[in-house]
C-alpha cells in the first residue's frame, strides 16, 4: 500500500539539508508521497529505509534514461492523466527511423537532417532527440556500421532494433557505452533478450499483442530484475494505438497497475506512407501519452509543428509562456526608427514580432515584464500601467538608441496613455493598433509621416 507523507517523512534523515532540491525533509517526503520526486535526489536515506521507500515512492510510470550525458533522452515518470490536473514532466523523444538496408546516400542525408533541423522558440530549441537504428537484413556489421556512423556526427542517444538476440548481442556489444534502448523483447525472446539488457545494464523495450501479453512480458523482465522497460504495444493502426495508450496510462495511474507502468514507444512511421499523416498520427500521441515517437522522417514539415506542439504541451499550465523582458531590434532600426512596446506573454510577442517582421519597417520592439500574461489582462492585474511601464522605458536603454522621444502602446491599453503621458515627461505617447493585423500598415504610415 502507498505510504502518506508523514509516514516517509518518519524514515527521512530530518536534517533539513536541502540537498534534494527542496527545502526540507517533510517537504521532499510530500513530493515523493506525490510521485513527484526520486527518492534518489536524497544521498543520505539508509539502505533499509530505502527498500521500504522505493515501492512507495516510485512514479507510477516509471522514469526510463536512454542513452548518456547531455544527450540522454529521460521518458516516462508522468503522475497525471490530464495536463489541467498538473504538469506533464517528461516531454516525447521525437525519433527518427533509419534502416540498414538504405542506401548510403539516403541514411548520410536523413542523419544530416536530423542533426541540423533546429527551431528556437522562447529561448528554447526544438530539435529531435533519438535515433531508431533497425537491423532487416539480419546482418549485425551493416547495423554496426549504422551505429558508428551515428556516433561519429555526435548522434548518440539510440534505439537499436532488431528480432534477432544473435544481431542484439553484437550490436549492443558494440554501443553499450552510449545505453542505447534494445527494441524489442517479445514473447518469443523476452528470456535473451532480458539477458542482453542485463548484462550490458541497457533499457529494453517490449513488445507485445495485447496488454495482457505486455503485462506478462513486463512482469519476466522485473523478475529477472530488470527496470528500464518501454511498451510498444504493438499497435499500427492509429486507433488502436490511441486506445491502448489511453489504456496503458489509466492503467499506471488509475488501478496502480506497476505491470503496465512504463512509457511508450509508438511507430508512426509504421502506421502510413502518406507523410503528412504520419505527422497528424504522430501529433496525437503527444498529448496522449507517447514516450517515444518514431518517425519515418525528419523535415522541417513535421518536426517544426510537433516540437511545437510538444513544448506547449508539457509547459506548466500553471505558468504563462514568456518572453525575456527587453528591447528587441527588429529589421535592423535606426535612431528614427518607432519604438512600440507590449506585453511579455510569448503569444503576443510572436504575434507582434511576426507581423513587426513581415512589415519589413526597421523597428525597436520593448517588451516589459508582465509574468507571461497578456496586454489586457496585465493591465487589469496592475501590471501594465503607466507607473509599471514608465519606469522601465526610462531604465531601458532605449533612449540611447534613438532620436525621437515617442512610444507606440498597444491600442487594447489606450486607457493607459494620459497617465503614461504624465510618467514619461518629454515623451509623447502614440496609440497604436487594438489587432496584430493591423500593425504592418500602422507602421508603414509611421515610417511615412
Ligand atoms: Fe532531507 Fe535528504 Fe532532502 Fe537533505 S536531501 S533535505 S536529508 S530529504
Amino acid at each position: 500500500m502507498a505510504l502518506s507523507g508523514i509516514d516517509i517523512f518518519k524514515m527521512l534523515p530530518k536534517t533539513n539539508c536541502q540537498e534534494c532540491g527542496v527545502p526540507t525533509c517533510m517537504a521532499f517526503a510530500m513530493k515523493l508521497a506525490a510521485g513527484q520526486a526520486e527518492l534518489d535526489a536524497c544521498p543520505y536515506v539508509t539502505d533499509e529505509a530505502k527498500e521500504k521507500l522505493e515501492e512507495a515512492s516510485a512514479p507510477p510510470i516509471r522514469p526510463v534514461v536512454i542513452g548518456v550525458g547531455e544527450k540522454a533522452l529521460k521518458v516516462g515518470g508522468e503522475t497525471v492523466l490530464f495536463r489541467h490536473e498538473k504538469t506533464f514532466i517528461n516531454s516525447p523523444g521525437i525519433g527518427l527511423l533509419i534502416t540498414d538496408v538504405m542506401d548510403e546516400s539516403v541514411v548520410d542525408e536523413k542523419l544530416k537532417k536530423f542533426k541540423e533541423i533546429e527551431y528556437e522558440r522562447v529561448g528554447l530549441y526544438l530539435s529531435a532527440d533519438i535515433l531508431a537504428l533497425k537491423d532487416t537484413s539480419g546482418d549485425a556489421v551493416k547495423l554496426i556500421k549504422l551505429i558508428e556512423k551515428a556516433k561519429g556526427m555526435d548522434l548518440t542517444t539510440l534505439v537499436l532494433m532488431s528480432d534477432s538476440t544473435d544481431v542484439m548481442k553484437e550490436v549492443v556489444k558494440a554501443s553499450a557505452d552510449l545505453k542505447p534502448l534494445i527494441y524489442a523483447a517479445t514473447a518469443a525472446n523476452v528470456d535473451e533478450m532480458g539477458k542482453i539488457a542485463l548484462e550490458n545494464n541497457c533499457p529494453i523495450a517490449i513488445r507485445g499483442n495485447n496488454l495482457d501479453e505486455i503485462a506478462e512480458l513486463s512482469t519476466k523482465l522485473t523478475d529477472m530484475k530488470i527496470k528500464d522497460i518501454v511498451i510498444d504495444t504493438g499497435a499500427r493502426k492509429l486507433k488502436q494505438s490511441f486506445d491502448d495508450h489511453i489504456a496503458l496510462r489509466r492503467a499506471a495511474l488509475v488501478d496502480k497497475n506497476r505491470t503496465l507502468g512504463f512509457p511508450t514507444i509508438v511507430f508512426p512511421c509504421e502506421m502510413t506512407n502518406d507523410p503528412i499523416k504520419e505527422a497528424i498520427f504522430a501529433s496525437t500521441f503527444v498529448p496522449k501519452y507517447g514516450g517515444i515517437i518514431i518517425l519515418s522522417e525528419v523535415e522541417g514539415h513535421n518536426l517544426f509543428p510537433l516540437a511545437l506542439q510538444r513544448m506547449n504541451i508539457y509547459t506548466d499550465p500553471q505558468r504563462p509562456m514568456a518572453t525575456s523582458e527587453g528591447i528587441y531590434e527588429i529589421n535592423s532600426p535606426d535612431e528614427n526608427s518607432p519604438v512600440l512596446i507590449t506585453s511579455n506573454f510569448s503569444l503576443t510577442y510572436f504575434i507582434v514580432s511576426g507581423e513587426i517582421e513581415s512589415s519589413k519597417v526597421p523597428t525597436w520592439l520593448l517588451i516589459k515584464d508582465t509574468e507571461g500574461l497578456s496586454v489586457l489582462t496585465a493591465w487589469a492585474a496592475g501590471k501594465f500601467v503607466a507607473d509599471a511601464i514608465a519606469p522601465f522605458i526610462k531604465k531601458s536603454g532605449i533612449e540611447e538608441k534613438v532620436s525621437h522621444k515617442k512610444i507606440v502602446i498597444p491600442g487594447a491599453a489606450a486607457t493607459i496613455s494620459g497617465e503614461l503621458d504624465e510618467e514619461l515627461g518629454d515623451w509623447e505617447v502614440q496609440i497604436g493598433p487594438r489587432e496584430g493585423a493591423h500593425i504592418t500598415p500602422f507602421l508603414k504610415n509611421w515610417a511615412n509621416a
